[in-house]
């Protein structure tokens, strides 16, 4: 009995101290998989933390490229995109995150790089002009590898940056045919004078009598030559933003009369009458007096030059509501009408409501086509009148070798014993003058535009801010910067 209790006892308390050593190792082991937990949560609150660091370095560098850049995984379907890229669309992020990229993109010449580039596994450099805005796009698609993977890894995203070159182009272009015009423009007067020298030389042993009339007309095309010249270096300082204007309260009426005496000698060789109609309470404008007298002497010049004798060439200024101007001077939309026609210069907008200032200068010349007149304020443009079927258009008397300065050079060297086919071939002046006076105007802030009839006149007209007490305690000079070269 005595030995039964003992096994019993002795069973009970291997059983109890089985039981503690398993509690024991339990606890023990418990002890060890929280310790492994927080090292594994650490770790993890480690990797996370590094993974939100790569997140924004990642966005960061996106955003970084001075381009538009897409990512997409090998379908093309956009894993994130730089704010660059979602302007170029024009769409939110939620537009364009888990699209397809030919959706988002829309552009063949695009979706066939990324195709190529997610094929060839190759990157893709193509330049291309888009049909459907005529934007130059430079198109760059670089198909991404896992790097620990080698090179021949399979592709695992896409990355695109889009250049849009349209502006560079635009430039370019713009440069191109600028020097292409400056070097026309001097060629020909010059072959011209040279032609001109070489025959007064012979002229002084062949015809004595005709040397003073040759003189005289080397004189007009080297002044020609002069007029352009300033007139480049003119523009070229007003485009490149070196023109400072000194504005202050200028009474339009009295500098419209200092720029008709001016211009009186000139109009009464032409045989064209001068007359002024000035508004009676015209308000000051806010402008730089000898800018807008630069305006006014080439507008007037013109309205003379182009105005047959008899004509009549009208200056009238007078204060008007922006809302009651023209559309032309709002929009640059051509005004109804069959026979009217009406062009603004593209970079001037009249900028405010409210009361503004218009000058116009009226002549009742030989007028413009609808077809020109929307180009007259582009630089070197000039009417070609051999094709536009002059009514009327007069003898020069400033190209009569013994007048004044005012003469036409010749279209070309075979000209020189021509003088007025020159100038029916509207080789006078340089095409400079209202591409100057635009700028001069949209400096000031206003409008220029024109309107025209063929063989009726035409009207140039543009408008100045009025004069303020502000304006006219601040007369000091206003930086002529965002000027926009075209
Ligand atoms: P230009 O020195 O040739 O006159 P502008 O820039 O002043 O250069 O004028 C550009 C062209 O616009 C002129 O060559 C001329 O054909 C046309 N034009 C300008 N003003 C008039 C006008 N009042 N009447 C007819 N044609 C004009």
């Amino acid at each position: 009995m005595n030995a039964a209790l003992v096994i019993l006892v002795s069973l009970l308390v291997a059983g109890a101290a089985g039981v503690v050593a398993l509690l024991v190792w339990w606890r023990a082991r418990w002890v060890t998989a929280m310790a492994e937990m927080a090292g594994l949560r650490v770790l993890a609150d480690r990797h996370e933390a590094r993974s939100a660091d790569l997140h924004e370095l990642f966005a960061g560098l996106l955003e970084a490229i001075p381009y538009p850049v897409f990512v997409t995984d090998t379908h093309r379907v956009v894993v994130a995109a730089n704010r660059g890229a979602l302007d170029l669309v024009d769409l939110t992020p939620e537009q364009v995150i888990g699209r397809a990229a030919g959706a988002v993109v829309q552009d063949y010449d695009t979706i066939h790089g990324l195709l190529e580039a997610a094929r060839t596994g190759r990157t893709q450099d193509i330049t291309f002009q888009r049909p459907a805005d005529d934007a130059t796009w430079h198109v760059v698609v670089i198909p991404v590898r896992k790097v620990s993977a080698g090179v021949n890894a399979p592709i695992t995203h896409l990355i695109m940056t889009i250049e849009d070159l349209t502006g560079l182009r635009r430039l370019e272009t713009i440069r191109r045919d600028f020097v292409a015009h400056v070097s026309h423009e001097l060629r020909t007067p010059l072959a011209a004078t040279s032609l001109l020298a070489e025959t007064l030389r012979r002229a002084v042993t062949e015809d004595p009598e005709a040397v003073p009339g040759f003189a005289a007309r080397i004189t007009e095309r080297v002044d020609h030559l002069t007029q352009l010249v300033a007139e480049l270096l003119e523009l070229s300082r007003i485009e490149s933003g070196k023109i400072q204007l000194e504005r202050e309260p200028t009474d339009l009426a009295g500098l419209t009369e200092v720029v008709l005496e001016r211009m009186a000698p000139l109009a009464a060789r032409r045989g064209v009458a001068l007359h002024t109609e000035m508004a009676t309470d015209l308000p000051d404008a806010d402008a730089d007096g000898s800018r807008i007298a630069e305006v006014l002497t080439n507008l007037v010049d013109n309205a003379i030059k182009y105005t047959p004798e008899g004509g009549q060439v009208i200056v009238s200024a007078a204060s008007a509501d922006a809302a009651a101007l023209p559309a032309a001077a709002h929009s640059g939309v051509p005004r109804g009408g069959h026979r009217v026609a009406s062009a603004l210069a593209p970079a001037a907008r009249a900028s405010a409501d409210g009361p503004l200032l218009v000058v116009r200068v009226r002549d009742t010349g030989i007028g413009i086509a609808a077809a020109d007149l929307s180009r007259v304020f582009e630089r070197f443009f000039k009417v070609d009148r051999s094709r536009a079927r002059l009514p009327d258009l007069p003898a020069d008397p400033g190209a009569d070798p013994t007048t004044g300065s005012d003469a036409a050079a010749p279209a070309d060297a075979t000209d020189v014993d021509n003088p007025t086919s020159a100038q029916a071939q509207g080789a006078a002046g340089t095409g400079l003058g209202l591409a100057i006076a635009r700028h001069l105007v949209d400096l000031h802030g206003g409008a220029i535009w024109a309107e025209s009839q063929l063989g009726r006149g035409s009207t140039f007209a543009f408008t100045l801010p009025i004069a303020t007490m502000a304006s006219a305690e601040t007369p000091t000079s206003a930086p002529t910067s965002g000027l926009a070269a075209r």
